[in-house]
């Protein structure tokens, strides 16, 4: 039986705007507006969406990086949007986050075996001794050797430094990891061999994952499930085979349309989304999507689309359905 890990329910952040000679607050961001989901024990959840779709904000206010405007994010039976900073730091333990630049979260005067015993001391965990042990099994669980413990961050190239991300993320054995684009910075084949190792990881450690991108192929790779944000909203959500075969929002279905398919003999339709992705301070009315939507009906300009079960496990927010 399947068990829950995170419930997200409608979860905002909105960013106020200073505008104005006085600097009067007059407008608000909605980077994130109203997203709600789940995440089972041992599963990936992919979320994708164009640059500024709200994605990343998601993932920083489930690890309470950023605090959320609105909403609640249950996480192991604790509502981690009502802690305040001592509980919060307490919770990260449980919670680890790997980001998309491993150089930048890499402090350059400190040594690799420093920076993987960080997390450690800052919870008190471990006697010294133990933690140089654990720091030498982390570097080997994540391809490196005990002797690049000594060594410092600008020794090592793109892919190496981002499996001292994941060891750092790993030293206090979280529950759930947040991965923030974390292979977008790498060449393509340095990428799979850092996402084949998240998916060994994940295998001996129980680990969950949510795993943002905004590269369909890798996300396919590695979710179980994978979820589509659009301007702040989560617009499709369902399996990940189901996504991918049978996309239903019109949003989704351009999407994969650009995504290219290896066998030449499967034509696909490009679908070619028109303008930009509209300013967040400023949404469309109804369905965001509308202004560059093909199948955009008059419903679809006055009314927003809820997000609803269309198939088993198929959530849409779309007025087609
Ligand atoms: Fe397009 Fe209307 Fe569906 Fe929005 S609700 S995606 S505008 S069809």
């Amino acid at each position: 039986m399947t068990e829950l890990l995170l419930e997200v329910k409608n979860l905002k952040k909105h960013f106020p705007v200073n505008k104005g000679l006085f600097g009067q607050k007059k407008s608000f961001v909605r980077a994130v507006d109203g997203v709600s989901l789940t995440i089972e024990k041992g599963e990936t959840l992919g979320l994708v969406g164009e640059s500024g779709c709200g994605k990343s904000t998601t993932g920083r206010m489930i690890t309470r990086l950023l605090a959320p405007t609105e909403g609640e994010i249950l996480f192991d039976g604790r509502d981690l949007s009502k802690l305040n900073d001592k509980q919060i730091r307490e919770a990260r333990k449980e919670l680890q986050m790997i980001f998309q630049d491993p150089y930048a979260s890499l402090n350059p005067r400190m040594t690799i075996g420093e920076t993987i015993a960080e997390p450690l001391i800052v919870h008190n965990m471990m006697n010294k001794k133990d933690r140089i042990k654990k720091v030498h099994e982390l570097l080997e669980c994540v391809g490196l050797t005990s002797y690049h413990a000594n060594r410092y961050p600008h020794e090592f190239s793109g892919g190496q430094r981002q499996r001292i991300g994941i060891a750092r993320a790993l030293a206090v054995n979280p529950k759930l990891i947040v991965a923030d684009e974390p292979v977008s910075a790498l060449d393509v084949s340095i990428q799979s061999q850092v996402l084949n190792l998240m998916q060994d990881l994940q295998e001996e450690f129980g680990l969950t994952y949510l795993f943002i991108s905004h590269d369909l192929s890798v996300v396919e790779h590695i979710s179980d499930r994978v979820g589509v944000m659009y301007l702040g909203k989560l617009v499709e959500i369902a399996r990940k085979e189901t996504l991918y075969e049978n996309p239903k929002h019109p949003y989704t279905k351009a999407l994969m349309s650009a995504v290219p398919i290896a066998n030449p003999r499967v034509k696909k339709e490009r679908i070619v989304l028109q303008g930009d992705i509209p300013s967040p301070s400023n949404p469309p009315t109804g369905c965001t999507f509308h202004p560059r939507c093909n199948a955009c009906m008059e419903i679809c300009k006055t009314e927003v689309p809820l997000l609803k079960e269309t198939s088993p496990g198929h959530f849409s927010a779309c007025h087609l359905y």
